[in-house]
This record gives C-alpha cells, structure tokens and sequence, in this order.
C-alpha cells in the first residue's frame, strides 16, 4: 500500500477528498499530508445545499492526531463556491467544524485529556499553546449548550461559589434532577440572578417546584419577582441554615473562651470542633470530654442544646406541625440572653417560611455542595481562573452534562 492510500485509509478520506501527498519531515518531527477535491465533483453550497459554481480555492492547514510520534498536520486547498443566493462561502470538510484549526479527532483528543488535566498540563503534554486547548474547551462548551434542549425544570439548586480572592464569587444554577449546572452567573447581584430568569421560558419557570438556596436576600428577590408562585417554592437549605446556627454557637464560645481566660479558666480551649461536630461522629475520647462539658453551665452548652434540636426539625410532612416546631425553638433562641443566639433567631423568624418550604419540599442543596467542592477542587489545579468567564467555562465543561465532542460523524469517520 503506499503511503497515499495509507492515509487516506487512517483519516478516512472519502470521495471527491483524496489524499495527493504525504511529506514526511522526519527530521522536523513532522509528517504532512496534502488533500485535494476532485475538480469534476459538484460544488455544493455549504449553506442551502444548492449546486454552486466553483469560485477559487483557499489553502488551509489543521492539526491532527499524531503519526507515531510526529506531530501530523492535514493541508487542503478548500473550494470557495458562489451561490446564487449566499454568495461566497467555504466548501465544508470532512474532518473539521468550521473554523477549528484541529481535526474533529484531534479536538476529541483534546477533550479526552481536559477532562483529566488542567489546561496547561494538556497544552504541555500534546505540544499546543495555552490558548489553542483553552479555544478547544470554549468551542466544546459552546457545542454542548447548544445542543442542549432547554427542557422544563423541577427542582433547582442556587448557591454562590468563591472565585479568585476573597469576597469575589459567581452564582452556580443547578439543575437538582439531572444533576448538572445549569449555568454560572456572573456574580450574586439581584441582577445576575434575574438575568438568568430572564433568559428561561416562563413555562420552565411555571413548572419549578422548589428553588433551594442559602438565606441570601438578593437570591430571594430576584426569585419572588420572576418565579410564580415563588413564596411557596422558595426553600431555605438545611445546610446553609445549620451553618448560620453554627457560627452562632461558635461566637457564644468565642465570647465566653475570652471571659474564662481572662479568669485564668481554660475550659474551653481547643473545644471549637466539638462544639461544631456531630456526637455521633467523634471518637470515644473526644465524646467523654464533650459529654462533661455540655452537661456543664456553660453559655456555649446551652446554645449547642438548641443547635442540637434544630437537627431534629426537618423529618416534619405537614406545614402546620413543622412551623409550630421551628416557633418553639425560635422562641427558645429569643429568652435564651444569648445575643448572638438572639440573632440567629431573628433571622430564622424572618426565613422561617423559606424553611417550612424546605422541609414539606424535601428540598437540599446537597448535591449542589458536592458540585462546589469539585469546582473549588478544579480551581486549585487551574491554579485559579483569569476571567470570569473562563472559570464559567471550565464549570460547565466539568460539570454542565454537556455533550462536547465535535459531531459524531466528523470523529467516526472511519465506521
Ligand atoms: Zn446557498
């Protein structure tokens, strides 16, 4: 077989395309591979499909998988046709999207290691630029958004996600049913949020039984204005509300460590975790120090007894018994003379339908903390994001659902 016919055969090149040449630069570790088309097939318009009468050709070179270990590179002299109707325009090609200067296989390729390794790592490993894999991943991103079918929604998830330094984030949208976001927003305004519900169809939005999301006033807003039906579908996530009972619990140790220190008591030093632990997930000997302290006076036991008891408020089916339920311990915080108590207690008054929703919805943001943890994860290999808009890329290409690839018949052209 020679070399032509070889080549052709591993890039599945198919009538009019033939390959005319292969020129191996062994030396430059490289092997390049001329294609031409047949001047006596018709021309095609790539827009209507309407025969059209060649125009001129243009030379075009793409990058390709390797052969061995040299690096592979396909140049073709594309027909430009002149369609009555369109006017000028590039025949398409087999073996590539428009405007990619990668095969389809090759941008597979790509893919296939994005999935595994950060963009530079990939960039060092297949011999390409930071800019060409990040082009690959952003045209892959673009692809699969556009094949996806905007479908009726169910249950949502919202959550804010740290981006860059402190106090920076973005809002992660998280479809809770098939388990994938939806979309990253570009900060945690009221507006961003809007946005979003402005670029979803209202009947996708009529069909939303719960919206899950930290007690977080501008997501609230922007979802009373444009849900229908919002105050019923609104609910407050169990582990964002633990996490505000929590921090309260802490400050109450925080104040009251400082007191005793300053009584030369040292109770309460290093007890930050066990206050913040579950009891049934410490160990044998953290449980009997803790057991002494919470059976004690202290200030901080009594705040981790109302913590404890808010674990207990969210197996509740009926609205009337849940909010009777969270009243009494909302209460309970309010005579506790426990001002930072005192505080989570209004705030949980003024959430509490939020959180009746939550519960009667059986409502979480549980798979959405999962999803965060992997960004955050995918953040520290990136070594962070420059943009925003890279980081809402690289979200989406890890954890959109997406279908990514280049079309089916571009990368099995060998079938
Ligand atoms: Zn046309």
């Amino acid at each position: 077989m020679r070399d032509r016919d070889l080549y052709a055969k591993l890039l599945g090149i198919e009538d009019p395309w033939y390959v005319r040449d292969v020129d191996p630069r062994l030396e430059a570790g490289e092997v390049e591979i001329f294609i031409s088309r047949d001047e006596r097939a018709e021309f095609p318009c790539p827009v209507c499909g309407a025969a059209a009468g060649r125009y001129d050709t243009r030379t075009r070179t793409w990058r390709h998988l390797d052969t061995m270990q040299y690096k592979t590179l396909l140049t073709a002299e594309v027909p430009r046709v002149k369609c009555a109707e369109h006017g000028v325009k590039q025949l398409k090609v087999p073996w590539a999207e428009p405007g990619s200067r990668f095969t389809a296989m090759f941008e597979a390729l790509v893919i296939d290691w994005l999935k595994e390794a950060s963009v530079s790592a990939v960039a060092r490993m297949l011999r390409m630029t930071w800019d060409e894999v990040d082009g690959v991943m952003t045209r892959a991103v673009a692809r699969g958004l556009e094949r996806r079918q905007s479908q009726p929604l169910r249950n949502i998830g919202i959550d804010e996600t740290s981006f860059q330094k402190r106090h920076e984030y973005v809002t992660v949208v998280y479809d809770c049913d098939r388990k994938h976001v939806i979309d990253v927003l570009d900060n945690r305004r009221q507006f961003d949020l809007e946005e979003f519900y402005f670029g979803t169809p209202l009947e996708h939005l009529q069909s939303l039984e719960s919206v899950s999301m930290d007690m977080w006033g501008p997501y609230v807003q922007a979802t009373l204005i444009h849900v229908p039906d919002a105050e019923r579908k609104i609910a407050f996530d169990r582990f964002h509300v633990a996490k505000h009972i929590n921090d309260g619990v802490n400050k109450v140790r925080v104040d009251e460590h400082a007191e005793l220190r300053e009584l030369g008591d040292r109770t309460l030093t290093g007890t930050r975790y066990l206050w913040l632990k579950n009891p049934e997930n410490m160990t044998a000997k953290s449980r009997l120090r803790f057991e002494a302290l919470r059976g004690s006076s202290l200030r901080v036991a009594r705040a981790w007894a109302m913590k404890e008891a808010a674990r207990q408020l969210w197996s509740y089916e009926r609205r009337g018994w849940a909010r009777r339920a969270w009243k009494r311990l909302i209460g309970w915080m309010a005579r506790s003379r426990l001002p930072p108590m005192v505080k989570v207690g209004r705030t949980l008054r003024a959430h509490l339908w939020g959180i009746v929703n939550a519960i009667v919805l059986g409502a979480t943001n549980a798979s959405l903390e999962a999803v965060n943890s992997k960004i955050q994860a995918l953040k520290k290999r990136a070594c962070g994001y420059r943009s925003r808009a890279r980081f809402r890329s690289a979200i989406l290409f890890h954890c959109g659902g997406l279908e990514l690839y280049p079309s089916a018949h571009l990368v099995h052209t060998n079938s």
